[in-house]
């Protein structure tokens, strides 16, 4: 048997090692869960049968989601974490290009060459907004926008995304970051037919580890998407749990306000390096990943056109202080 050629030296997705310290570095919700939650949703899941296949479609889920966003369960399909619902999308349309905006997420790319399209890079200009509603944009594409960006961390001008939407295209809207943020661009999705809007519950709901993402859109394009899914791809646990988590939004909303209040002082603290965030990580202008690292606190250290930065998740508050005395005396050494 040959392998595909694509795929014969594929770049892999790489992982951290697990080693102890503080982890700033994958861009999870810090706080995590407050203890009596968890353990009522341990309870109630001793009730929950094993053995049983989850419901084909988790209905409960999406309505949950719906209310939450303020849509209608048409217009949502699930996930096993947002991650796999970009090859979905990928393969539902007739395109052989996704075009994407660097500096940001590298998984448009990654399922993007595993299922060998074509991808064209369009960097984000001098203050990381887009500019690809342009002439290159005439072929039929797919077009990947993340906003907030990770890793910049900047929201995306409401007129720019209308372009790229106005050129036809299909647009992939990635909102993973969307509730440290004030902006969002769910609405579109009444208008715009061509939008699918990504959302997870890996970032502010603090449940990375469930793997819970879902997909708006219109609901003829959710439709075709939910007929291509793997069937019982969410695990009964994962639906269990994301929609306990759904009905204490006041509890996440605390962290969520926690996490922004600590990401203004980081971001205070270091005025001259850091850049502005709606998110709940920080772009900082420090080459401190080395300095950092020995001192068991591990940040993300950027490549290619941000090469010399690092880009931080906003902490628990001690592991913030810890971040900003190493930071603070990585700066006075440079002096
Ligand atoms: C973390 C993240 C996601 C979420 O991925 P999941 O598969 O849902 O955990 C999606 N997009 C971006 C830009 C992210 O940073």
């Amino acid at each position: 048997m040959k392998i595909a050629d694509r795929l014969k030296r594929f770049e892999g997705y790489e992982g951290r090692e697990e080693k102890e310290g503080i982890h700033l570095d994958k861009n999870e919700n810090s706080f995590g869960l407050p203890k009596n939650f968890k353990d009522e949703i341990f309870e109630e899941l001793k009730e929950t049968p094993l053995n049983r296949y989850p419901p084909i479609d988790p209905v409960v889920l999406r309505e949950k989601l719906a209310g939450y966003i303020g849509s209608s369960k048409e217009n949502i399909v699930l996930g096993n974490g947002t991650d796999p619902l970009l090859p979905l999308i990928y393969q539902l349309f007739k395109s052989e290009k996704v075009v994407i905006n660097p500096p940001t997420f590298a998984m448009y790319s990654f399922y993007a060459k595993r299922e060998g399209l074509t991808v064209n890079r369009i960097p984000l200009d001098g203050d990381f907004e887009i500019s690809c509603a342009g002439d290159h944009m005439k072929e039929p594409s797919i077009v990947c926008i993340c906003s907030p960006n990770n890793p910049t961390g900047n929201v995306q001008p409401r007129e720019k995304i209308i372009d790229v939407l106005e050129t036809d295209n299909l647009v992939i809207l990635d909102e993973a970051y969307a509730e440290f943020s004030d902006t969002s661009f769910l609405d579109l999705i009444e208008e715009y037919d061509n939008l699918i809007v990504l959302r997870t519950l890996s970032k502010a709901f603090a449940l990375a580890g469930l793997r819970v993402g879902y997909a708006v859109g219109s609901p003829q394009m959710i439709d075709s998407l939910r007929s291509i899914r793997t069937p019982y791809s969410l695990s009964v646990l994962s639906i269990k749990i994301a929609i306990k988590a759904l009905e204490n939004k006041d509890t996440i909303q605390k962290s969520i306000d926690r996490i922004v209040d600590e990401r203004e002082r980081i971001i205070n603290e270091f005025k001259n390096y850091a850049h502005p965030s709606d998110t709940n990580f920080i772009l900082l202008d420090l080459d401190a990943y080395d300095y950092l690292k020995e001192r068991d606190i591990y940040v993300r250290k950027m490549k290619g056109e941000l090469e010399g930065k690092i880009r931080v998740t906003v902490g628990k508050d001690h592991e913030n202080d810890m971040l900003i005395s190493a930071l603070n005396d990585f700066i006075g050494e440079k002096r």
